[in-house]
C-alpha cells in the first residue's frame, strides 16, 4: 500500500538512497535536511519526481518537523550528527542535535499516534565483547571525559526516548541499529574509513590506517540497508524493537586498506596512524564490530550479503566521478 514517508535528514547519505527507494515502491516521500552533512547533490536526481518533497530546515525546528511528522503515515528519522571526527570535534552540538531532534519527531508523532523507526547505531554495544552483538545484549560504553562515546550515549538516550514514548505513550516506535554502511554518495569528509581510503588509493597518496589495523568491522552495502529498512517498515510486528541492520562480513581495517588497493590498481603505501594524531589524545576505537543479523532476516526474510568486493567497485566508481567533478 503506497503511504507518505517522512525522512529526516533525506539528503543525506542513507536518507537519499532511502528516499530513492521508497519513491520506486510508490510512496510519497517528503524530506528535511538541514545540508549540514547532507547535500543537494545527493537528491537533485530526485527533484521533480512525482511524490517526492524536500524541505530545507533543522530537525530541530519543532514547527517543521510537526508539519511533516503530521502529514505522513510515517516518519524514518535519520537527522543526526554523524561521523567520528565530526563528533569528537563538536561533541556538544552531537549530544544536541541528537537529542533534541529526537525529542521533536516523537512529540509531533504522539499528537497523532503517527509510526516512527529512529536511526541508532552499532555504536551503542561501545566496548561490548558479546560477539556477535546482538539486539537484547548489554551496552557497553566508554568514560564520560571521552568524548567519542557521547555519540553512543546519546544514540542510546534516542533509543531510551522512543521506547519511553511507547510505552508512556503509545507511539509504535522501531529502532534501527546501522552497522558501517557504506556505498555510492558517502563522503569521505567526516572520516568514514571506506571512501577515505578509495580516495587515497586512486590519487596513488598513502592509505591511512588508523592504530595497527587489526581492528575489524562488517561493512554493509547501503542499498542493502535501505532494503532492510523498506522491508521492516512492511513487516508485521516490529513495533517496540530494535534490529541491527548491516552485513556480517568481517574484514579488519589492515585488510581492507589491501583490498582497496588491489582493486584500485593503486601504487599507494599503506600507513599506520596513531589514534591520537588521526583524533585526539586518548581516543578509544573499538576493536571489533559484528552484528548479529538473524533478527533483521526473521522479521524480513532478507539478509544483507553484498559482498565486500562489490561494495569496494561500486565505492571506486563513485569516487572517480567526484574526482572528475572536484567534489569531496
Ligand atoms: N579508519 C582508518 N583510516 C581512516 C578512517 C578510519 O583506519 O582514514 C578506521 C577507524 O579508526 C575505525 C575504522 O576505520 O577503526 C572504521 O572507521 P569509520 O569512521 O568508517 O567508522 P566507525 O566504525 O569508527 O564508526
Amino acid at each position: 500500500m503506497a503511504q507518505k514517508i517522512f525522512i529526516t535528514g533525506g539528503a543525506g547519505f542513507i536518507g537519499s538512497h532511502l528516499a530513492e527507494r521508497l519513491l520506486g515502491s510508490g510512496h510519497q516521500v517528503f524530506i528535511l535536511d538541514d545540508l549540514s552533512t547532507g547535500a543537494m547533490s545527493n537528491i537533485e536526481h530526485l527533484i521533480g519526481r512525482e511524490g517526492f518533497e524536500y524541505r530545507i530546515g533543522s530537525a530541530l525546528d519543532q514547527g517543521l518537523v510537526a508539519e511533516y511528522v503530521d502529514r505522513a503515515d510515517l516518519t524514518v528519522h535519520l537527522a543526526a550528527a554523524v561521523g567520528v571526527r565530526l563528533i569528537v570535534e563538536r561533541p556538544v552540538h552531537t549530544i544536541e542535535t541528537n537529542l533534541g531532534a529526537t525529542t521533536a519527531v516523537l512529540e509531533a508523532a504522539q499528537r497523532k499516534g503517527k509510526r516512527v523507526f529512529i536511526a541508532s547505531t552499532s555504536e551503542v554495544y561501545g566496548k561490548s565483547t558479546a560477539f556477535p552483538f546482538r539486539e537484547d545484549g548489554d551496552l557497553s560504553l566508554g568514560a564520560t571525559t571521552r568524548s567519542r562515546w557521547a555519540y553512543a550515549c546519546s544514540k542510546a538516550m534516542d533509543e531510551w526516548l522512543g521506547f519511553a514514548f511507547a510505552r508512556e505513550r503509545d507511539v509504535p516506535v522501531t529502532v534501527l541499529r546501522f552497522f558501517n554502511t557504506v556505498g555510492p554518495r558517502q563522503t569521505g569528509r567526516y572520516g568514514m574509513v571506506l571512501p577515505n581510503f578509495v580516495r587515497q588509493a586512486l590519487q596513488n597518496q598513502p592509505i591511512s590506517v588508523y592504530g595497527d589495523g587489526q581492528q575489524s568491522r562488517c561493512f554493509g552495502h547501503v542499498r542493502d540497508a535501505v532494503e532492510s529498512v523498506e522491508r521492516l517498515i512492511d513487516a508485521p510486528n516490529v513495533n517496540g524493537e530494535v534490529f541491527n541492520v548491516g552485513a556480517d562480513e568481517e574484514v579488519s581495517i589492515e585488510e581492507l586498506a589491501k583490498r582497496v588497493r588491489a582493486a584500485v590498481g593503486s601504487s599507494s603505501d599503506i600507513v599506520n596512524i596513531p589514534y591520537s594524531e588521526a583524533y585526539a589524545e586518548g581516543f578509544e576505537d573499538m576493536p571489533r564490530r559484528v552484528p548479529d543479523c538473524s533478527k533483521l532476516e526473521a522479521a524480513t526474510g532478507f539478509r544483507p550479503r553484498t559482498p565486500l568486493a562489490t561494495i569496494i567497485e561500486d565505492v571506486i566508481a563513485d569516487q572517480k566521478v567526484k574526482l572528475a567533478n572536484n567534489e569531496d
